[in-house]
């Protein structure tokens, strides 16, 4: 049968059969991306065996640092937050660097923002950037429990604008801890800045830095991807940094300045 001879439906059948077939195959292949994600503890890896095993016998968290937790696990926006392992990860980072100034870019509840309160000293300070006043709101209280909300320095502007008025204010080369968890297509100027701002030895930590997988084939119209792919590529040719790429939660950057 030659070409010409099909009827018009039963070609517009087929090639309508043919683009659901291509869609459902390239919506499945974003989907396994998507969920090449590493469990965190308060996502699917409440399922997790040996996760809660890790828990059981590591996590040392503070009371105020749990309520908040639990707090935060009732709000509808609760995977924003970073897991408790890898917050108590970072806490051992500040310390290790004997930490006295940290940064946190987007503070959401204030999770992390209080573990690495926590961590700092007395004369300590985290700067904390987040735009949303209602996310920070719910965290205060919690940070007033643990009594070290005078280390927490709270900007409630765009975070860039954060990091331009402390680098105005002199505080170039000060910091010791950066946070970088905030709005994915800043992530690179966000990392220059805190670059700028970090000591010799200082660590900025990024989070998300696999974004749930789809870093291995960001679509041309995924800012978010494109932007997290693009700042990885970077730092991996970065002489001004040594760094590693660790599989923890989504995925965290370590870029230790040289
Ligand atoms: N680091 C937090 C934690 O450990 O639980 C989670 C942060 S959450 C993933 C991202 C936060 O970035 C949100 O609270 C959001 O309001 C904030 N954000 C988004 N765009 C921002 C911007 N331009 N400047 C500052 N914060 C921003
Ligand atoms: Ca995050």
């Amino acid at each position: 049968m030659a070409f010409r001879d099909v009827s018009k439906e039963a070609l517009i059948g087929t090639l309508t059969l043919g683009g659901f077939f291509i869609a459902g195959y390239l919506f499945g292949r974003r989907r396994k991306a998507f969920r090449m994600s590493i469990s965190k503890s308060h996502g699917k890896g409440q399922h997790n065996p040996l996760l809660q095993y890790v828990l059981r016998h590591s996590m040392r968290e503070h009371p105020a640092l749990a309520n908040l937790r639990l707090r935060t696990l009732e709000h509808g926006e609760n995977v924003m937050m970073v897991s408790c392992e890898q917050s108590q990860f970072m806490a051992n980072l500040v310390r290790l660097i004997k930490s006295k100034k940290a940064i946190e870019i987007g503070v959401y509840t204030g999770y992390n923002t209080l573990s690495m309160a926590l961590a700092l000293p007395d004369d300590g300070v985290v700067v904390a950037c987040d735009v949303n006043e209602k996310y920070v709101d719910m965290g205060k209280p919690f940070w007033k429990e643990a009594g070290v909300e005078k280390k927490i320095d709270l900007r409630i502007q765009p975070a860039l604008d954060t990091l331009e008025e402390l680098l105005a204010a002199g505080e170039a080369e000060t910091f010791d801890f950066v946070f970088i968890d905030a709005d994915k297509v800043n992530y690179e100027p966000y990392y220059e800045k805190s670059l700028q701002l970090i000591r010799k030895g200082g660590i900025i930590a990024i989070d998300n830095v696999l974004w749930g997988g789809r870093v291995l084939q960001p679509a041309a119209d995924d800012l978010d991807t494109l932007a997290i792919d693009r700042l990885n590529k970077k730092l991996h040719r970065d002489a001004r940094i040594s760094l590693s790429m660790l599989t923890v939660g989504d995925g965290l950057t370590l870029a230790i300045k040289l």
